[in-house]
C-alpha cells in the first residue's frame, strides 16, 4: 500500500465517524465503509484474516478507532509495517473516545484528518461549499464575510439581518444563508467556543473535543432561544470559525506591536501580512492541528505558501501543546524551504522585540 492511499483509508475512516458523531439517530456513513473495506483488503494482503471479523462497525470503534493507528498493525508483517511506520499519517492517535455503550466522541485528530481530506470523494462537506462560494466574492466582501463568521458562531436574526443590509449583494446573501442554519432545541451557549452545546443524557457534545473537556451540566449554562438565534453549521464552525479565532488574535497583537496588518490577503493565499514598522513583510499562517506528524503531512507538499512576496514566512501553532517538539518535527520536513514552524507565543516575542527596538 503507498502513502497516497493509507491516507485515503485514513481519510475515509475519520470522514465516516465525523458524520456518524454528527447524527443523533444511529447513521449509515458510506465513507467509514468505504474506509474499512481499505482496511479489510490491507488486512488480507497481510494474511491478518482474523481481524477481519473485527472490521464490522461496532467492533472497530470499539477495537480500533480508540487507539493509536500505530497499534492497529502490531504483529503484521515486519517489512510492511516498516514501510508504514514512515507515513506521517501512521502517528494519529486515537480517532475517538467512547463515552459510554452507545456514543462516542470524535478527537482533534480525528477532526484534523477530516477537514485535510482532499478527494473527489469527500468534495460535497459542507464547509468547502461554503468556502468555495465565498472565494467568489470581492476581496473585501470576502473578508467582511469571513471576519463576521468568526465572530458571529450564534447570532441573533436581527444582527444577520443588519449584516445583509450593509452587504446587499445576492452573493453575500448567498454565502451567509448557507453557512447559518436553525438553532436545534435545547441548545446551550459553548461557553469555551461560542455555538452551541447540546446534552444526551449526561453527555455534553459541542463542535470541537476541548469545549467538553471540563465536564459542563446544563445548570451552568445559558439556553439559547431558538428562535431569535441561528447558527454556523457544523463544518463552518469547525473549520473557519475556530482556526480564525487564533487568526484574529495574531492581528490584533501584532498591531499592538506596531505594525500594520492584512487578514486573508490576495483572498487567502495565507492567513495574516505582517508589515512591521521598517517595511519588511512577514506572512503568517495560523495552524490549528492537535498532531505535529498530522501538520508535516500537511505542509509538505504546500509550495504556495513558501513562494508568497515576504521577507519571513511562518506556519504559526498555538503554543499549549502535549507534544514539546513540535515545531521541530514540522521544520524537519521545511528544512529546504522558506518557510519556519514557531509558536504564537515566539511571534508575539519577535514583534515585542522589533517594537522595542525601533
Ligand atoms: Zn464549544
Amino acid at each position: 500500500m503507498d502513502e497516497t492511499k493509507f491516507n485515503k483509508m485514513l481519510y475515509a475512516i475519520a470522514v465516516g465517524l465525523y458524520e456518524k458523531e454528527r447524527c443523533d439517530k444511529y447513521v449509515y456513513s458510506n465513507h467509514l465503509m468505504y474506509g474499512l473495506n481499505m482496511l479489510s483488503a490491507l488486512a488480507v494482503q497481510n494474511h491478518q484474516l482474523q481481524m477481519l471479523a473485527e472490521l464490522h462497525e461496532s467492533a472497530f470503534l470499539e477495537k480500533y478507532a480508540t487507539r493509536p493507528v500505530k497499534e492497529w498493525f502490531l504483529g503484521w508483517d515486519e517489512v510492511f509495517f516498516e514501510k508504514v511506520s514512515c507515513f506521517p499519517l501512521f502517528q494519529t492517535d486515537a480517532l475517538i473516545t467512547l463515552d459510554d455503550g452507545y456514543s462516542f466522541h470524535i478527537t482533534e485528530e480525528c477532526s484534523d484528518l477530516y477537514k485535510d481530506a482532499e478527494d473527489d470523494l469527500f468534495k460535497a462537506l459542507e464547509q468547502r461549499i461554503v468556502y468555495h462560494k465565498m472565494k467568489e466574492l470581492s476581496e473585501a466582501d470576502y473578508t467582511a464575510v469571513r471576519r463576521f463568521i468568526i465572530e458571529h458562531p450564534v447570532c441573533t436574526d436581527k444582527e444577520l439581518r443588519k449584516f445583509k443590509r450593509i452587504h446587499p449583494t445576492k452573493e453575500i446573501q448567498d454565502v451567509i444563508d448557507m453557512a447559518y442554519e436553525a438553532i436545534p432545541q435545547e441548545s446551550y451557549l459553548c461557553p469555551q467556543c461560542g455555538w452551541t452545546m447540546r446534552f444526551h443524557g449526561n453527555q455534553a457534545k459541542c463542535c470541537n473535543f476541548s469545549c467538553t473537556a471540563k465536564h459542563p451540566v446544563p445548570e451552568q449554562l445559558t439556553l439559547l432561544d431558538t428562535f431569535e438565534n441561528k447558527r454556523l453549521k457544523h463544518g463552518v464552525m469547525r473549520y473557519i470559525c475556530l482556526p480564525g479565532k487564533l487568526e484574529l488574535e495574531i492581528k490584533q497583537k501584532a498591531e499592538k506591536y506596531g505594525c500594520k496588518t492584512i487578514l486573508w490577503p490576495e483572498k487567502d493565499r495565507y492567513d495574516i501580512q505582517i508589515m512591521l514598522p521598517d517595511g519588511s513583510i512577514w506572512a503568517v499562517d495560523a495552524k490549528m492541528y492537535r498532531n505535529p506528524y498530522a501538520l508535516a503531512n500537511a505542509i509538505k507538499a504546500d509550495e504556495a505558501f513558501e513562494t508568497v512576496a515576504a521577507n519571513k514566512r511562518f506556519y504559526v501553532v498555538p503554543t499549549k501543546r502535549e507534544f514539546p517538539d513540535y515545531c521541530d518535527i514540522c521544520n524537519d520536513v521545511l528544512k529546504d524551504k522558506l518557510v519556519q514552524c514557531i509558536t504564537d507565543h515566539e511571534l508575539y516575542q519577535m514583534l515585542r522585540k522589533v517594537k522595542v527596538n525601533e
